[in-house]
């Protein structure tokens, strides 16, 4: 019995070493158990900050919440999309034509130069839904939901994605105090192939019902999450020939390559549906897209995937666009800036003020939206300056 003991104690011993010197080596980007490790880590350590009971309640520290405009014709939503690079979008110039629809889309605003504060879910997210950011983890707890109570706005949260799971469940925990959620997807996606056009009936459902109030909706998407070829229908089987790339790969990779191509055009047709569904109600609304964080798919190294510990700039890189009602124009005052600098951990106060709030939470010094927006240096990966690895990252090419 203590044989055995020791023996397992041991074995332990000798996989904790080899993880580690795994990790000290270039080879740490394939290291998987390093990275499954390190993920329940993040997982544990986020659940625990946000399992404060503050963002149980309707609205939460915000009170005084005053509106800019009091029309009551307001439909605004917010698509969060999934590992998505803008670096294979053609709207920002990618070869393929990955965004046939949206590039058709009148007056679309899109934002060139955004990046997420980490290449995951959860912790992108956690800081772009709540008064936390980079560089104060805020003492005061609020997420945008519990503001968007506060001002009154009806809110629906309307997810493809499982409410209970590894990268799910803070968010889930983040959004509590949403007033309608609806979950669609309580199953493996893989399995189900549950792809993101569940949304739509749902989001026909919400729109048309005959609540006067305003509403704001955030819509929760798969995207172009890993394993890609799940994530779009075989109509949209469309990229079969080889990519042109800046590294070498072989042909399993850029078979990877063009499923992601696939994905992000299912997902352009996504995005765009929405638009035109929002369009037709001709109520005073925007729409804003963004993606959680970007996705390396064989841009700068031998890998696709995302994860802090790999940390390449594609998996930063994220589409961020604005699409605004003849109605919303008139009534709102916002300042489009499309090359502003610009890091999602500050989305908190993008959207307060693109939902017109005034708060004194509200701080228009980081809305990108604001003419008051003060460029702020964009750290990532624990210490580092995005705009310096990005000099470094163009003088190679
Ligand atoms: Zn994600």
């Amino acid at each position: 019995m203590s044989k055995k003991i020791r023996f397992n104690f041991k074995s332990l011993l000798i996989i904790v070493v080899l993880i580690l010197i795994v990790f000290r080596t270039p080879f740490k980007h394939q290291n998987l158990p390093y990275l499954i490790l390190k993920s329940l880590y993040v997982v544990y350590f986020e659940s625990k900050v946000f399992d404060n009971p503050t963002y149980q309640s309707d609205t939460g520290i915000f009170n005084d919440v005053n509106l800019v405009n009091n029309n009551n014709n307001k439909l605004y939503v917010v698509i969060i999309g999934e590992s998505t690079t803008r670096k294979n979008m053609s709207l920002y110039g990618y070869g393929r034509k990955t965004n046939p629809l949206l590039s058709k889309q009148n007056g679309l605003r899109v934002f060139k130069n955004v990046i997420s504060p980490h290449a995951g879910t959860t912790a992108s997210l956690t800081k772009a839904l709540s008064l936390d950011n980079y560089e104060n983890s805020s003492k005061e707890k609020g997420s945008i939901i519990q503001l968007l109570n506060a001002a009154n706005f009806e809110t629906y949260w309307i997810s493809n994605q499982q409410p209970v799971g590894f990268a799910e469940t803070d968010i889930t925990k983040l959004v509590y105090s949403c007033n309608n959620k609806f979950y669609l997807n309580t199953e493996d996606t893989e399995e189900l192939n549950l792809y993101d056009n569940v949304i739509f009936d749902k989001i026909d459902y919400v729109i048309n019902n005959n609540s006067d109030r305003n509403k704001v909706l955030f819509i929760h998407l798969k995207g172009t999450h890993f394993y890609y070829e799940n994530k779009y229908p075989d109509s949209f089987n469309t990229f079969k020939d080889k990519p042109k790339t800046q590294i070498a790969i072989n042909e399993s990779e850029y078979k990877f390559i063009n499923e992601y191509d696939n994905a992000v055009t299912y997902n352009d047709f996504i995005v765009n549906t929405v638009i035109d569904k929002i369009k037709r109600k001709r109520s005073e609304s925007f729409v804003l897209y963004f993606s959680d964080h970007g996705e390396e798919v064989y841009h700068t190294i031998k890998f696709a995937g995302h994860n802090d510990d790999v940390g390449t700039l594609p998996m930063f890189e994220i589409p961020f666009i604005l699409w605004e009602s003849k109605d919303y124009k008139l009534k709102n005052n916002i300042k489009i800036e499309l090359n502003r600098p610009y890091m999602t951990d500050d989305l908190f106060h993008s959207i307060a003020d693109l939902c017109g709030i005034d708060n004194k939470y509200v701080d228009l010094e980081r809305s990108i939206f604001s003419k008051s927006f003060k460029n702020r240096k964009r750290v990532i990966l624990n210490n580092k300056d995005y705009d310096s690895l990005l000099k470094i990252e163009n003088t190679k090419n």
